[in-house]
């Protein structure tokens, strides 16, 4: 066909300096090897678009498998391959994970080959995506590397914002691209094309969603609740009617949507503070999206996402712990440090900024803010060990002695590590003097 424009220099402006010694790299091994490599899919799509995105997706006209091992091997990585779908993903020790894939599986280049018979493979690859802007590729061999191929109006559609199928039984085909259409409709601006919209009203009004495992469906429903906002997409997966056709109970209404947004604030809050630390956003959400449905509704729509009992007994059990938390929280009229971290030290990050999320009052913002932030990771000034070697043997006092000194701590009466050995000290002749003379030491 004809030779694509070059991307060349964008790939040297976006890519990190070592994905992009390591894609010319695999080009040159692609070359030794007689197979024609491409880089695909979301990161050319969102290279093109000035995105970061360090998702390596490359597609093989070849074997995948045999070229994912060379190239791991060049570059000291482990490789998991998977036999059966000619499919490996590469694991960089800096962390970068690089996914393989074969253009056709019973591919195998021949010497002197037609290159337009190679070049058919990834085209029939990329003509099974999902949207025109996920079908773009860049050539990586060494003499088309940097050259883009866009076979589907790929460029068209991003200068345009449009998110467009490829042909008109896309969604027949695989309904749970309803919601992927929908989650890169809410990122950046885009909108769905005329005849896409048509077509998800058709495929969610003939009742397509159920002809896909629940499973498929719950896992594009928590790439949506891991997108930058999820509220956009969930109000217009509401007015598609997708929600409804998921299970009729699953409502995006007002209450739910303020859930919603009170979680959005606290992730909002806590990426402030903590860039780095793994929070599963998706099961805040969750929380929320089942915030006021009794429990068999929560196990139906458990069902409807194809969860596993034990994964929707997890989901229920996270909501009473929170709502355990609230209880407890209002029961008490002043709240110490101390009681804060009894109250709270047992739930998972997750549970504990959906409480705070859920909470109205300012003050109890802030204790939730202050666990978070300080006293979660608070540890006492004096260790079991120091309290061993002033004659505490190992014991329940030992343990009750620690855990007081912490409370005393945290609510300030105690201020550093002689202070607590003092304490600690009066502890030990109290309950010393507790035994009647005589009586040997308790072990
Ligand atoms: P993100 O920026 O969210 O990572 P992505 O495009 O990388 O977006 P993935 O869900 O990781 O999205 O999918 C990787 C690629 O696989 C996509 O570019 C898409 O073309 C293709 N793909 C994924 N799911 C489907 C599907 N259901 N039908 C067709 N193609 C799909």
């Amino acid at each position: 066909g004809v030779p694509g424009k070059s991307v060349r220099y964008l790939l040297r402006e976006r890519m990190p300096e070592n994905i992009y010694e390591l894609l010319k790299k695999a080009g040159e091994l692609a070359e030794t090897m007689g197979f024609h490599l491409f880089l695909v899919g979301g990161i050319v799509r969102d290279m093109v678009m000035r995105v970061n995105n360090l998702d390596v997706d490359l597609v093989v006209e070849g074997d995948g498998v045999v070229f994912a091992r060379v190239l791991g091997n060049a570059f000291g990585a482990k490789v998991s391959p998977h036999e059966k779908y000619k499919t490996a993903v590469i694991r960089l020790p800096g962390g970068v994970r690089i996914d393989v894939a074969t253009a056709r599986l019973e591919y195998y280049r021949m010497p002197g080959a037609f290159p337009e018979v190679e070049e058919s493979n990834l085209k029939l690859d990329l003509s099974r995506r999902d949207f025109t802007i996920n079908t773009m590729a860049v050539a990586l061999n060494p003499q088309r590397f940097g050259e883009l191929i866009d076979y589907f109006g790929a460029q068209r559609d991003i200068r345009e914002k449009k998110i467009r199928v490829l042909h008109s039984l896309s969604f027949v085909e695989d309904p749970s691209r309803i919601l992927r259409a929908v989650r890169f409709e809410k990122r950046r601006g885009f909108s769905l094309g005329k005849q896409t919209i048509s077509l998800v009203s058709s495929a969610v009004h003939a009742g397509f969603l159920r002809n896909i495992p629940g499973r498929r469906i719950f896992h594009e429903m928590r790439q949506i609740l891991q997108e930058e906002d999820p509220i956009r997409c969930m109000d217009r997966l509401r007015e598609l009617k997708v929600l409804e056709a998921i299970h009729p109970d699953l409502i995006f209404d007002e209450p739910m949507r303020e859930a919603f947004h009170a979680v959005r604030e606290t992730l909002l809050w806590f990426r402030l503070l903590y860039t780095r630390e793994k929070v599963r956003v998706w099961f805040l959400y969750f929380l929320a999206m089942t915030e006021s449905m009794d429990p068999q509704t929560v196990v139906a729509l458990g069902d409807a996402f194809g969860l596993r009992r034990e994964d929707a007994e997890i989901l229920l059990s996270s909501r009473e712990k929170v709502r355990e938390i609230m209880r407890r929280m209002a029961s008490l009229p002043d709240i110490l440090p101390s009681q804060a971290v009894d109250i709270l030290e047992k739930a998972s990050l997750e549970e504990i900024l959906y409480a705070m999320s859920r909470s109205k009052s300012a003050s109890f913002k802030k204790i939730f803010s202050t666990y978070v932030t300080t006293w979660r990771n608070y540890r006492p000034p004096i260790s079991g060990r120091d309290l061993l070697a002033i004659g505490f043997s190992g014991n329940r006092e030992l343990g009750a002695c620690l855990k007081e000194i912490r409370d005393r701590c945290l609510n300030g009466e105690i201020r550093d590590f002689a202070g607590a050995l003092a304490f600690a000290q009066s502890r030990l002749a109290e309950t010393r003097g507790e035994r009647s003379p005589g009586e040997p030491p308790r072990v």
